[in-house]
């Protein structure tokens, strides 16, 4: 049986990307990422402030507080949530209580942060139907957000701070799901994608996320991304390995969406 443990040790094993942090220079600001048990955490430090994509999972608050504190960081001035599941808005309070900063959630993901609970969910794969039960009863003290988004909105309106970049709901893998998208608002070149879609473990391919309703309405959504956006060259995954342009591309094709060349 391919258990949890066994998946964490591979990744610590094989991935490229496995360590506990990994830190990336973006085309605004810099970002490092922190890998706490299955999910990725984002501290992404621009003009002097700092951000923090998704809180981990409650259990895991602590320990990110002292990577945190280890980093220099004193005081976050943003928490933006991809989604109301466990593993990305456990930690929030924490985090919260410890270093401020205003908590961003999609205003569609209110009703699920509310049941404090990751709640239903739709395996991929016989993997994730190992895992289904436990992930959909995983609890979290439900955040009490600043910032709720319902429409594409800048993170200088969002957050009353000089960052450059939107946040734009993508309804899917939750109702209020959120991307992040960094620089040029216009033409921007990275965007966190929270669960819209997953790395790999071993590699650097964009791989299905383990649970997702519509898979159809998913794929669209990717191929809009990637079509809308023709300067994005860094995907943030909430999960595993960073991803480029080219990865996605292949992922496209794979799935029928896009015609190779
Ligand atoms: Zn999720």
């Amino acid at each position: 049986m391919f258990t949890r443990g066994t998946f964490l040790l591979l990744l610590c094993l094989l991935a490229a990307c496995g360590n506990r942090t990994r830190e990336l220079d973006l085309a605004e600001g810099e970002v490092l990422t922190i890998r706490r048990a299955f999910a990725n955490i984002h501290l992404w430090r621009v003009n002097g402030f700092a951000i923090l994509i998704d809180a981990g999972e409650a259990e895991e608050s602590e320990r990110l507080i002292t990577i945190l504190e280890e980093r220099g960081v004193d005081r976050l001035d943003a928490i933006i949530i991809t989604h109301a599941h466990a593993d990305h808005i456990g930690g929030t309070n924490a985090l919260q209580t410890r270093f401020g900063g205003q908590v961003v959630l999609g205003a569609a993901d209110l009703e699920l942060n509310a049941t404090g609970m990751t709640g239903p969910l739709c395996p991929t794969s016989g993997r994730a139907e190992g895992w289904v039960e436990e992930d959909q009863a995983a609890r979290y003290e439900p955040a009490t957000p600043d910032v709720l988004i319902d429409e594409r909105t800048s993170l200088r309106d969002a957050l009353g701070i000089d960052v450059p970049g939107f946040i734009d709901p993508a309804p899917g893998h939750t109702p209020g799901s959120l991307l992040i998208f960094t620089g040029d608002e216009d033409d921007p070149q990275n965007v966190f994608v929270g669960d819209m879609f997953r790395g790999s473990v071993t590699g650097s391919s964009v791989e299905t996320h383990f649970y997702m309703c519509d898979l159809d309405q998913n794929l669209q959504a990717i191929l809009r991304l990637y079509e809308d956006f023709p300067s994005m060259d860094r995907y943030l995954p909430g999960h595993f390995c960073e991803l480029t342009r080219d990865d996605v591309r292949e992922y496209l094709i794979e799935e029928g969406a896009l015609t190779p060349p």
